[in-house]
């Protein structure tokens, strides 16, 4: 079976063709500034150039037709006709607390989703926008929602409530949700998998870092707690978002700079973590550089980074009463071997220890600890898609 994976944006729209039999990834590509001027497709089809394609986007209805008309191509195309492609799997943000798995979308999973707009105003949207433009291109293609949430909804209310006054949670529905599920679960199984044992005897602190992070506590295969919260914002210091700050500080920086609710936001999401403390930017490439040469506040953003993470996997072994594996994925947790050396030094008292050798080895699935640490490092490519893809081919099978 081939299916399409699609990760909707307001204006983008990601996708990645991918055949189940072989898992192989036969295309993959990204429509930009759709419902803008200047739209277009740049389609790869796998072991081959990039192919970009300029063509007007009004809807996100167009850019899936683009990206068939792409699929079957005589020239750059990877598969004979449409009817090839038997279900489309849908990246969703927020599930809420409606879904505990991935489902096939129906009526009233469209409603539930519409319901959840409230708690992810920027991606919900946009998700559901994408699954509309599929029925419509594809109609009587099954489709599948996988949700960024619905991995964390077995934490219990202690890890996902908030000391807020309760008619919050119940009239709003505000507690901790956790983002990243899809990775988390990605790698937490590739983990128990590689060690060669059932993920239901394990304790593993999966880190995801990257532009956003989250670190997550995941004991016996399901998750007891997690960094992110009632939005991406929260947990540790990102590229450009604060995370964990005193709650006190908002109302203080609103009163002090004059900001409204968006110019806060604003403040929070996009000129703040890394970016915001070094003044360098969001990339670890550019800091490492810049620490290098001797920038201090490009060095302290480092610092906090690893030191965030570090009290996280301390707290999170503490949780699950002991821990048997650390993994680490995403950009910087895949590539950044000097954050992976400065967040696990110090954790040796919790039989915590890489190898600095294997350490330096980037780009696949690796066993980093050192011989005598009785707690695996494992750095483990995270693939969402695949994921996805895995998960929509359980649910139309
Ligand atoms: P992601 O959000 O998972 O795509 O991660 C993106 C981030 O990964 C970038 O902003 C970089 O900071 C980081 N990254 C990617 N490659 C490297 C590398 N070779 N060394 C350090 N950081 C990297």
């Amino acid at each position: 079976m081939k299916i399409l994976v699609i990760n909707a944006g307001s204006s983008s729209l990601k996708y990645q063709l991918i055949d189940m039999d072989e898992k192989k990834v036969l295309a993959k590509g990204l429509c930009e500034r759709i419902g803008i001027e200047g739209s277009r497709l740049n389609h790869t089809p796998a072991g081959c150039d990039k192919v970009v394609i300029e063509s007007p986007m009004p809807s996100h209805a167009d850019a899936i037709k683009l990206v068939i008309d792409a699929l079957v191509d005589k020239n750059h195309g990877v598969i004979g006709s449409m009817a090839e492609i038997g279900a489309v799997g849908h990246r969703v943000v927020h599930g809420g607390e409606s879904f505990s798995g991935s489902v096939i979308i129906d009526e009233e999973v469209k409603k539930a989703l519409r319901d959840c707009i409230e708690l992810a105003p920027l991606h919900n949207p946009a998700n559901i926008i994408g699954i509309e433009a599929c029925e419509k291109v594809m109609p009587g293609v099954k489709q599948v929602g996988v949700f960024d949430t619905a991995f964390h909804q077995t934490m219990p209310e202690e890890a996902y409530l908030y000391g807020i006054p309760y008619k919050y949670y119940e009239k709003y529905k505000i507690r901790r949700y956790g983002f990243h599920g899809t990775s988390h679960n990605y790698v937490s199984g590739k983990a128990a998998e590689m060690l060669g044992k059932d993920i239901k005897d394990l304790k593993i602190v999966t880190c995801h870092l990257g532009n956003g992070s989250s670190v997550t506590a995941v004991k016996n295969g399901k998750v007891i707690d997690t960094t992110m919260g009632l939005t991406p914002l929260a947990g540790i210091l990102m590229g450009t978002r604060s995370g964990d700050i005193d709650p006190a500080i908002v109302t203080f920086l609103m009163e002090k700079e004059n900001l409204d609710i968006e110019g806060i936001n604003k403040v929070l999401n996009k000129e703040s973590g890394v970016f915001g403390v070094s003044g360098v930017s969001s990339d670890f490439r550019d800091l490492s550089s810049a620490a290098e040469e001797g920038n201090k506040r490009a060095n302290a953003a480092l610092k906090m980074f690893s030191y965030g993470i570090k009290k996280y996997i301390g707290s999170y072994a503490a949780a699950m009463g002991g821990v048997d594996a650390i993994v680490f994925t995403a950009g910087v947790g895949e590539n950044d071997s000097q954050t992976r050396a400065d967040i696990i030094n110090g954790l040796e008292f919790l039989g915590i220890k890489i190898d600095s050798e294997k350490n330096k080895l980037r780009g696949k699935a690796i066993d980093v600890s050192a011989s005598d640490a009785t707690v695996k490092t494992l750095v483990i490519p995270t693939d969402e898609e695949m994921m996805i893809a895995l998960e929509t081919e359980l649910l139309v099978k």
